[in-house]
């Protein structure tokens, strides 16, 4: 029969592992676990989360078989169950700060003072959904339906500009609006270290920690990558986490870049990666335009969408496309003008230079080419006709006379061709592409490859 049961080696165990980890992680990890079963073949443990797991076989598994049945293979016997997840009962609630909910309006007031706000043009409802963030949105969404309860820390990253805060204080504002008992906690990781620099100042450090540790149910970190090189606060930082995380408390973070590539601690990095890593990329061109348009709408401008086309084929940031939008408004009501070819060259000029044009060569489009339509690049510089050939060389010509400032004559000396046979690809690509959307596609995959190698 299994039942859980006081088992003397479990608590020899513990003994000892009290003595070689710190107070907050021993109750934070290893406390939780109880023993469901034991015999001379193998001990069943019940753990809150497969985390709980992870910390045990990754911290102590050396240890562990001095304590536990031994497996012929030489590894622990240990079985794991992983305990049913009933919100109510939270039972594993332990941070190392007794939680301490704010009982009278002072404390009240004080817990209100760290919260932070929200930007309220930041919805789900805003956000404008293409293939390059389809999957992002849905992971953010699904958090924000079920905090806690699916993925846990969602870890959300990709370039400047496109969507990560957004997306951040979407959450923040669905779960505010859907589950209004929970308090969502939204802090750029600079605030955060201010807040302690601020309160060891004050004195206040333990008021802090009890605030995050005992009174916050989704914490969203915005921009983490500012956390390195900051020792000290990286480890408050990872504590508050664990805690919370232990709590099945919701955190999801943004970055510039994906765990992996953080400058910090192993640790740290792993705890990034337990839950989902998710990549928010530069969206394509008819993307581009659906941002632009409906952020044109919110103004109460009205872009042609021939020109929303150019703008958004030469700007890649979303920031600033809507920074191009700002100007161009401004302009057009200042000046009393209509939006048209001549205005957006005046007003966005140096908007557009910022495209990095003069770092593209033929290898970078040859290579962004093969890539996106699966053909060697040597196949590519070659005089085959094949029809899978063809086109991709074809395309890389467009691309070329497109992307590179060089006359024909010498982009068709690049490909070992004449200049009138560049002529005749783009023409050639020109007429295919308005009756193939597939194609367009491919193409624009292509622009984006470039875009990220010369960048
Ligand atoms: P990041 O945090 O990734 O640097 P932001 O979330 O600050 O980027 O986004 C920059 C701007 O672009 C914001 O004003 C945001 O509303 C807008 N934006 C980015 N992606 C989208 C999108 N898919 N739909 C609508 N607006 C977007
Ligand atoms: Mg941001």
């Amino acid at each position: 029969m299994e039942q859980q049961q006081q088992c003397e080696a479990w608590s020899q165990f513990l003994n000892f592992a009290k003595t070689s980890t710190s107070i907050s992680a021993f109750h934070n990890w290893l406390s939780p676990i109880e023993v469901v079963s034991h015999s001379p073949e193998k001990m069943v443990l019940k753990v809150p989360n497969i985390f709980v797991k992870e910390y045990l076989l990754t911290n102590f598994k050396q240890d562990l078989l001095s304590f536990v049945p031994v497996l012929p293979s030489g590894e622990p016997a240990l079985e794991f169950v992983i305990e049913k997840h009933d919100r109510k009962t939270r039972p594993f609630l332990i941070p190392q700060v007794a939680p301490v909910k704010p009982q009278d309006e002072k404390e009240e007031q004080e817990a209100a003072a760290f919260e932070a706000q929200l930007n309220s043009h930041y919805r789900f409802t805003t956000f404008i959904e293409g293939s390059s963030n389809q999957f992002v949105k849905s992971a953010a969404i699904g958090v924000a339906n079920r905090p806690g309860m699916t993925y846990n820390p969602l870890f959300l990253h990709g370039g400047v500009g496109l969507g990560k805060t957004h997306l951040l204080h979407s959450i923040g504002h669905h779960i505010r609006e859907h589950h209004k008992r929970l308090r969502v906690q939204c802090i750029t990781t600079e605030a955060f270290i201010n807040q302690i620099v601020d309160s060891l100042k004050n004195k206040s450090i333990d008021k802090l920690k009890r605030f995050y540790r005992s009174s916050v149910d989704v914490l969203l970190v915005d921009d983490i990558q500012f956390l390195q090189n900051r020792t000290n606060f990286e480890e408050e930082f990872a504590n508050t986490f664990e805690t919370l995380i232990n709590q099945h408390k919701q955190i999801v973070i943004t970055c510039d870049k994906p765990p992996t590539q953080l400058k910090l601690s192993e640790r740290m990095v792993a705890r990034m990666e337990w839950g989902l890593v998710a990549h928010i990329g530069v969206p394509d061109i008819e993307t581009r335009v659906a941002i632009l348009q409906a952020k044109a709408e919110q103004k109460g401008l009205t872009i042609p969408s021939t020109m929303a086309f150019r703008i958004a084929e030469l700007i890649h940031n979303i920031r600033q496309l809507e920074g191009a939008l700002n100007r161009l408004s401004a302009h057009s009501r200042l000046m009393h003008a209509t939006i048209n070819d001549e205005l957006i060259d005046r007003t966005l000029k140096d908007l557009f230079h910022l495209t990095p044009k003069e770092k593209i060569t033929i290898e970078t489009i040859l290579k962004g080419v093969s890539s996106v339509f699966q053909v060697r690049v040597t196949d590519l510089k070659g005089h085959g006709r094949t029809k899978d050939i063809a086109l991709p060389r074809q395309v890389a010509m467009f691309l070329a006379k497109e992307l590179i400032n060089e006359s024909l004559v010498m982009i068709g000396a690049s490909f070992g061709k004449t200049h009138s046979t560049i002529l005749h690809a783009c023409k050639t690509i020109e007429t295919k592409v308005t009756g193939d959307d597939m194609l367009r596609r491919q193409i624009d995959m292509v622009r984006r490859n470039i875009d990220m190698q010369s960048a």
